[in-house]
């Protein structure tokens, strides 16, 4: 039995996240399939394409996860958990994470990708007003700014051009201002409009 007989005879011909019947293909798990059945999981094009692609995630559509991921296979417990915690801004997914019990390895597994690490969400950068800040955005100072060590005050008012981001630090952004870079805190600065 090849692998494609395999995945067609495990998930009875549907798609295994969605039971979709038509458009099915088999999608290795990444990041390092090694290609044989365990690592790989039978899909239809709606949702590989979704998985590949981000920003094409349609979210009605994965309340199908509310039925695959209780799979016994740990492939599809992967990308279950993989989508999940992409949608975990929508409170259903979050309840269905809870709920997705993964064994240790099948855990690492699925956080291989770094999918819900370095999500843009999860840093962001607030202006006093709350605003988010963007790399490259022009703020205005909201009071007076003694900056340490460079012997100067910048001004309320300052406007400062192509601001960046402190990753590391939400609170924080940088900016020249007197011709220095400077550390400047997000709460006192409005993001000009
Ligand atoms: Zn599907």
């Amino acid at each position: 039995m090849n692998i494609e007989q395999a995945l067609q005879q495990r998930s009875e011909s549907k798609c295994e996240l969605c039971a979709a019947t038509d458009n099915l293909h088999i999608y290795e798990v990444p990041p390092n399939s090694n290609g044989n059945a365990e690592e790989s999981v039978l899909l239809c094009a709606r949702c590989s394409e979704q998985i590949e692609n981000p920003e094409k995630t349609d979210v009605h559509h994965w309340h199908c996860l509310n039925d695959s991921m209780w799979s016994q296979v740990p492939a599809v417990q992967v990308l279950a958990w993989r989508m999940l915690t992409r949608l975990s801004a929508e409170g259903w997914a979050q309840d269905l994470l809870e709920m997705l019990y993964l064994d240790e390895s099948t855990l690492t597994w699925a956080q291989a990708t770094g999918e819900g690490l370095n999500d843009e969400e999860s840093i962001k950068h607030l202006d006093s007003n709350g605003a988010v800040l963007t790399t490259g955005d022009t703020v205005t100072l909201i009071k007076d700014l003694n900056v340490k060590g460079a012997g100067f005050t910048a001004k309320r008012g300052t406007a400062v051009r192509g601001i960046s981001l402190v990753t590391d630090n939400p609170e924080q952004i940088e900016g020249r201002v007197n011709g220095q870079q400077i550390v400047i805190l997000c709460k006192y600065v409005k993001k000009a409009s």
